[in-house]
């Protein structure tokens, strides 16, 4: 797990006990390798290697054989360890970001946090990584065009990749005529393409449509040298991604389908509400 991301443990039941890092100190395994070699619980879930006594949980460990006087004394250490654990059957555990300096849930901390220790260093030095970050959009809204820039949106195409087929076909919902990829569904699709085309009509500007969906973002985050500019054209960009998701999974989801005119106005909607009040030009 990403260093700074931790457990908070509910019912045990998606945490391993021996193999996640779940508790205060790092993993059990790792701080207790001899009684890990000779446990018979390896691999199991936190709330498989205990159980329920009223509102008390108690801790059941078992071993393949009987436990040398100084593999007890290690057995203590461990019930020391494990004693400020709560656990609660009524809730599922969670993952959670500790290493926030206000102690909170914080977007941009955990994709950084991702970004620097489990992408590839193809992905961390495209150049655009570090502008996506400005705050011109909320961070939720950030996080997803970031996913979208480093192919990791949930698209159709990528599902089937990963053996996941949950949503009958690959065709992309807004045309139906094509595999549905980031790169079709937010740039070349008809639908997205027309979207673009309205924005690119509407500030007066002529545009060749670029290969990817990333020369696509940087061409549109370089185009103006002016800072205003600059957070205006990418305020664009996530708009018209962030629009053609929510209309994407309205048509899959709820069967709903809004017209070009509609999704563009949504767009600028989402424009004007991110752009706040200071409106300097654009639509
Ligand atoms: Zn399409």
């Amino acid at each position: 797990m990403v260093s700074g991301l931790v457990m908070e443990i509910g019912n045990g039941m998606q945490t391993r006990f021996w193999e996640d890092n779940w508790i205060q100190g790092g993993v059990l395994k790792g701080s207790y390798p001899r009684l890990y070699s000779i446990s018979s619980q390896q691999g199991l879930l936190i709330g498989d290697c205990g159980f329920w006594d009223g509102l008390d949980w108690i801790w059941n460990f078992q071993w393949r054989r009987e436990l040398f006087q100084w593999e007890l004394e290690l057995v203590n250490q461990l019930h020391e360890r494990l004693r400020p654990v709560r656990l609660s059957s009524g809730r599922e555990d969670s993952v959670v970001w500790k290493f926030d300096n206000k102690g909170v849930f914080s977007t941009r901390s955990v994709i950084q946090a991702i970004q620097a220790e489990t992408l590839s260093a193809e992905i961390t030095s495209y150049s655009f990584t570090s502008s996506v970050w400005k705050g011109f959009v909320p961070p939720r809204i950030e996080l997803f065009g970031w996913f979208v820039l480093v192919d990791r949106v949930n698209t159709k195409e990528r599902l089937g990749k990963i053996g996941v087929n949950i949503l009958g076909d690959s065709l992309c919902v807004m045309c139906t005529k094509e595999l549905e990829s980031a790169e079709h569904l937010f740039l070349r699709c008809e639908v997205a393409w027309q979207v673009w085309c309205k924005w690119l009509r509407s500030l007066g500007r002529e545009w060749v449509i670029p290969g990817t969906i990333r020369e696509m973002f940087e061409s549109w985050h370089g185009l103006h040298n002016r800072e205003q500019g600059q957070q205006m054209w990418m305020i664009v960009f996530f708009a018209v991604i962030w629009n053609i998701w929510l209309e994407r999974n309205a048509r899959i989801f709820k069967n709903t389908r809004a017209s070009l005119e509609v999704i563009h106005t949504k767009t600028v909607m989402s424009y004007t509400e991110w752009r706040g009040d200071d409106s300097g030009g654009g639509c």
